[in-house]
């Protein structure tokens, strides 16, 4: 126990290291806070490099036997972990309100869309599965095979507690590899719970570890000889940090990045649809999140209408806390990120563009808790910060163009590449936007183009460093290695000293 800001007791938030809590030992603590009263609710404990060096320990003592589990064993354990969080949703979901604020219903689309990884995980007899090639040479059989890393880390942002640690350590802990979980800091108790069910599972202590921190665990997960790959979700400077330090090290790593997804709408969209499909990517889950929709393109005459559908859409969102029923947008994650979001509002019109709908003069804006009212900026363009920058909360930008061209070109010399949709009725220019656009995922009239867990998630340009990515086949990829084996069984009758390189006969 320690106190938090008002001097009140608060629970300690410890690792789980080789099957049990350990509490920290390091002495430094950050706050956990409920966003949506504004109190701190616990303190996690930040680990120091030493127990970082344990909890990689236990993966690496539990890697030889685990990797060595049949096939069908560990799918097995992934089938039991499939039903403990499907029997948990609930619990899970009311862990990720506490303190990361959205609203349950929100909570429950994210553990329903991390379960999806468990559930490809399962498939994993058939996800290993090699090539062979008889008779390559004469009496020579070649076959491929793929084999775990080892101990792998994955580090996390706070948008998505649950489901960002199901894309890594699902496909991860399949292929037998050991994994140690680097959650984030401001909401690190889904983590402890996720490790509990493991265990319950069936999945040896030591497969899947949890050191709470901050980036003094994460630089020693870059430097430590025993991590094989790191696999990171946060915003795009940490991603290039963890990138570039990781791969110096010789590790294997995929880092995803931060994003600012356009919404192309021509002029024959159906603008309730658009304008319906703008507000729930805009604002759902306050804008924390990477698929989230910040800039509309419109394009010609379609711009007034649009704002208008938006205008009558946006005020009647209804804000609260996320565990109240019937609310649809929570809390943003702490008061510092909050006022950071307002900023960009209160620069908008400073930088020449219109605010339309103001947050900041919502009435929830005005509670207890992090609270701030949904925005509308419009005439946004390139240079003004809030177009230049990604702001990750509920501000929703337009930027008006006269031609598709004009649009494209915007899109496609914007840094980051994570998500963009068009909303129109036309197949013909809809198929053409999907060839023209440098965007690693793509909607047609669907705002948020989330892979499901049998495809792979991953953005372009600014938004992922690696070859890589997240989940699904190339997960797979990911934490496997190949290895190529060329055989012969002994015939004496055709052996023979041959110095020339090896060709087929
Ligand atoms: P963040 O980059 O601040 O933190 C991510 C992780 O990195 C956390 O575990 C944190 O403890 C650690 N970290 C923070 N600072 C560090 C430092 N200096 N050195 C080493 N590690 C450090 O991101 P966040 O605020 O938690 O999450 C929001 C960001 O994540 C947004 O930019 C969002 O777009 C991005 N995101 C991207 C995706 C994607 O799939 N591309 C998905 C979710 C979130």
């Amino acid at each position: 126990m320690t106190t938090d800001n008002t001097g009140n007791e608060v629970r300690t938030i410890d690792h789980w290291i080789d099957g049990k809590f350990t509490a920290s030992q390091s002495g430094q603590y950050a706050p956990v806070w409920n966003p949506a009263l504004g109190t701190i609710q616990a303190q996690v404990g930040l680990a120091d490099a030493g127990e970082v060096d344990l909890a990689v320990a236990a993966a690496k003592k539990a890697f030889p036997e685990w990797r060595a589990t049949p096939l069908s064993r560990r799918a097995e354990t992934m089938f039991r972990l499939r039903e403990l969080i499907d029997q948990n949703r609930s619990k899970i979901a009311a862990l990720l309100t506490s303190e990361h604020g959205k609203t349950l219903a929100d909570a429950g689309g994210e553990v329903a869309r991390g379960l999806e990884n468990i559930e490809f995980s399962c498939g994993v007899p058939n996800l290993l599965k090699g090539g062979f090639t008889e008779q390559a040479s004469r009496g020579v059989d070649v076959y491929q095979i793929r084999q775990p890393l080892g101990v792998v880390a994955g580090i996390t942002p706070f948008n998505f507690p649950a489901m960002v640690p199901m894309w890594m350590f699902a496909n991860a802990i399949a292929c037998g590899n050991t994994f140690v979980l680097k959650p984030s800091e401001r909401d690190p108790s889904v983590s402890l719970f996720l490790a509990e069910l493991i265990q319950q599972a069936g999945i040896p202590d030591g497969v899947f570890n949890v050191v709470q921190g901050d980036k003094i665990a994460v630089e020693r997960l870059l430097e430590h000889p025993d991590v094989k790959a790191v696999s990171f979700v946060g915003s795009t400077p940490i991603a290039r940090h963890i990138y570039q330090t990781a791969t110096q090290n010789g590790k294997r790593v995929q880092a995803l990045g931060g994003a600012k997804n356009h919404m192309l709408v021509l002029p024959d969209a159906d603008i309730g649809m658009a304008a319906d499909a703008a507000i729930s990517a805009a604002y759902g889950s306050a804008g924390e999140r990477c698929m989230a929709i910040s800039i509309v393109v419109a394009v010609g005459n379609v711009a007034q209408p649009l704002i208008e559908a938006i205008c009558e859409r946006i005020n009647k969102v209804k804000i609260g806390p996320g565990n109240e029923p019937g609310n649809e947008m929570g809390p943003l994650i702490t008061c510092e990120h909050r006022d950071r979001v307002a900023s960009y509002v209160a620069k908008a019109e400073t930088e020449g563009a219109n605010l339309v709908v103001d947050g900041r003069a919502n009435p929830s804006a005005q509670r207890e808790g992090f609270f701030l009212g949904c925005s509308l900026i419009d005439n946004v363009r390139p240079g003004m910060q809030c177009y230049d920058d990604e702001i990750f909360g509920p501000v929703l930008g337009v930027v008006r163009v006269e031609t598709y061209d004009e649009a494209l070109s915007l899109i496609n010399d914007n840094p980051y590449g994570n998500g963009t949709a068009i909303f129109t009725r036309d197949g013909g220019a809809a198929r053409q936007f999907q060839f023209d656009v440098e965007v690693g995922m793509v909607g047609i009239n669907v705002p948020i183009p989330v892979p499901m867990a049998y495809y792979s998630f991953g953005g372009w340009k600014a938004s992922l460093f690696g070859d890589l990515h997240m989940y699904g086949p190339d997960g797979i990829q990911f934490y496997t290695r190949a290895k190529l084996v060329t055989s012969r069984w002994p015939d004496p009758g055709t052996s023979k000293v041959d110095l020339g390189f090896p060709q087929v006969r």
